[in-house]
Order: structure tokens, then sequence, then C-alpha cells
């Protein structure tokens, strides 16, 4: 695509004042490393705030998968069940542990993992299911849990991009034996850089919690139990978080907002939104439509782009790219994941977005379509 100056950015983060104030004051008082009371309180927090009983911070949410797929155990010879179309993070964290990726095509109306898909890919070597919350649509999980019960797999939420959603009145992060987040700049919270991994079983957050750390024991100076990491998150990382909390009712509801104004601009025109469910309740993290064609996608992006606005492409379906298409047996196998590839876009959806930027935005978008 050709390049343009950008006036409406794909996404900003809403840092308000308490963010600029909780990091004066780890400056001020000299705590900017992983030691110091932000980290506590932040991780304190985001239980609550989820309803979870535990959390440990990392330093991002790729760190945060490593971590959960090792405090589970999961290692060479296993296989792991995951969508291909997802953000490459999910399907490398898999690799990083030595275990093998088993890809599962996406439904075309949630765009999820498709759970009807799931079971013909179970083998004796599955360990679990990683089932990622695309956009902040909350997966089918009523489906997937019980597949995972009859099958006895472990379930691994990644909920990078659903921190907010709820599923059955619940948050999401609540249904997995194991639930990781993101906190990157372009999340619905963030900390700049930084992740969580969440659980209600004790034992399995200390394990995180002790390889985050460098598998140092807890009772032997410089002793080491394990090949730990250090994955920690840094007190000035938690001091965002912290104020973010704090605003993260406001930049759902103004992102709830937001897809609304979309919706009611746009809904008419040959396009589809992701389709949440009734039991749903999406963050709308991004914002997002299909196209009928990968034509029309390219051409609504380079409009939109010559005005100054910035979309994104959906990703590439991960057994796509060169890592992981030699472990696919049959690469037609994924049709519906290819096709919202080549289809699909986001919109500028952060919260600060006002009603007349989206009315621009659609406005543009009805002018393809209209002429
Ligand atoms: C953002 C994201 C991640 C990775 O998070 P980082 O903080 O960028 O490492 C993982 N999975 C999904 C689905 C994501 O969107």
């Amino acid at each position: 695509m050709k390049k343009s100056k950008i006036n409406i950015p794909i996404y900003q983060p809403l840092l308000d004042p308490a963010v600029r104030s909780n990091v004066i004051d780890c400056i001020d008082s000299g705590w900017i490393s992983s030691k110091g009371q932000y980290v506590k309180e932040f991780e304190a927090n985001f239980s609550s705030f989820l309803n979870i009983k535990y959390s440990t911070s990392v330093s991002n949410g790729t760190t945060a998968l490593h971590l959960a797929l090792k405090a589970l155990g999961i290692s060479e010879k296993d296989e792991v069940i995951v969508p291909t179309f997802t953000y490459i993070a999910s399907v490398n964290a898999i690799s990083y542990v030595g275990a093998s990726p088993v890809f599962v095509d996406s439904d075309l109306k949630s765009w999820n993992i498709d759970p009807e898909l799931i079971e013909k890919k179970i083998t004796k070597k599955t360990k679990a299911i990683m089932v990622v919350h695309i956009y902040g649509n909350p997966c089918d999980m009523k489906k997937i849990m019980q597949i995972a019960k009859k099958h006895n797999l472990y379930i691994i939420e990644d909920v990078a991009e659903g921190f907010g959603s709820k599923y059955m009145n619940k948050f999401l992060g609540s249904f997995g034996d194991i639930s990781t987040f993101s906190f990157f700049g372009n999340k619905t919270i963030t900390t700049g850089e930084g992740g969580m991994v969440s659980s209600n079983s004790k034992k399995l957050i200390d394990r995180v919690e002790l390889l985050k750390n460098q598998a140092v024991s807890l009772s032997r100076e410089y002793w080491h139990t394990d090949i730990g990491f250090n994955y920690r998150m840094t007190n000035i990382a938690a001091a965002i978080g912290v104020a973010q909390l704090k605003s993260a009712d406001y930049i759902l509801k103004k992102k709830r907002q937001i897809f609304k104004w979309y919706y009611a601009n746009l809904n008419e025109l040959p396009i589809n939104f992701q389709l949440v469910c009734d039991e749903s309740y999406s963050s709308y993290w991004m914002i997002s439509i299909l196209l009928n064609t990968n034509e029309d996608r390219d051409a609504i992006r380079q409009l939109l782009l010559n005005n100054g606005i910035e979309t994104r492409p959906f990703f590439y379906p991960a057994h796509t790219m060169k890592m992981y298409s030699g472990i696919v047996k049959y690469s037609n196998d994924f049709p519906n994941a290819t096709s919202l590839s080549i289809r699909g876009m986001s919109l500028p959806s952060f919260p600060k977005l006002s009603f007349e930027e989206v009315f621009q935005i659609s406005k543009l978008i009805n002018s393809y379509f209209i002429k």
C-alpha cells in the first residue's frame, strides 16, 4: 500500500493523570525494577477485578504463554490444539516448550476456533487446548470445556485480546486451568509492555512465580531449582497497570459505544461484524469487519489510508508461515482461517475516538459501496 500521513491511528492508549503520578512515585521512591509495592498491588487488584484467585505479573503476553505451558508441564512429544487464525505468539509459545501445535480452523461467524473441529484433532499426545478469544469475542467455552473434560485435557486461555470480556456473566480468564493476558500498548489495558498469568490454582501460579524469577530457591540465596527465566514485570509497568485498572470500566464502556457507532453506520453495507453470542459480552478490543472479497478489503484499506486513517489486515493463518507449514498434513484443512485472513480488517478502536471520527471513517467506507 502507498504510504500516507496518519491522522487517525488504529490505536492509542488512554493514559489518565494517575498513570503519570504513579510513574513519578516510582522514580521518586527509587523503586524502578521488579521489586516495589506496585507489582503486588497490581496483581492483587487484577485478580479481584476478574474474580480469579491468583495472578502473577510477567514481562509480556508471550512470556505469560510460555510460563503457562511450562507450569502445566507441557513439553516435547506433547501436542497442543490451537487455532491457526491467531496472533503468532500463541503458536510460538507452544514451540518454546518443544511441543507441537496442532491447528484447527475457525468459525466464519465468530472468527474463533470452531469447537466442532477440535475432537478429530485429538490424539494420544494431546495435552491441552489453547483457546484464543479473537478481537475480544469470547470462544464457545461451554462446548470447549466439555471436550476438554471428556478427553482429560488442560485448557489454556489466551486472553491477550479479551481483557474485560465476559462469557455467561464471568470474565474471560476464569474458564481455563490457566490464563494469560497482554498489556502491550494497544491492548485494552496497557503497561507499555507487560503480561499476567492468572489461575484459580495456587500450585500453578506458584510454579509460574518460581519460573519467572530464575527458579531461585525461596529458602537459599543463589540456589536455583530449575532452569528458570527472567520474565518479571517492572514496578514502573505495574504502577501504570494499577492506574489502568482503575480506568478499565470506563475504557470498556467507551469501546462498546464506539462499536455501536460503527455498527449503526455500517450495518446496511455488504460487510460482516464478528458474531457475539447471546451469552457473551465482548470488550471489542479491535472493532473489525469482514468484506466479501480480498479486493474490497484492500481497496477500502487504501481508501482509508489515503485519508490518513490507519487500519490493520487480519492475521495470516499461522500454518501458512514457514516455521509451521511443514507440520501441517493437509494445508487445505483451513478454508475459513484463509478466507478470514484475506477479507478482514480492523478499524481504529481506541477509547478516545470521537463520534465525528467514527462518522468520517464510516462515510468513507460507505462511499466505496455507494458510488
Ligand atoms: C498481543 C497478543 C499476544 C502477545 O502479547 P505480547 O504482550 O505482545 O507479547 C498473545 N496472543 C494474542 C492473541 C495477542 O493478541
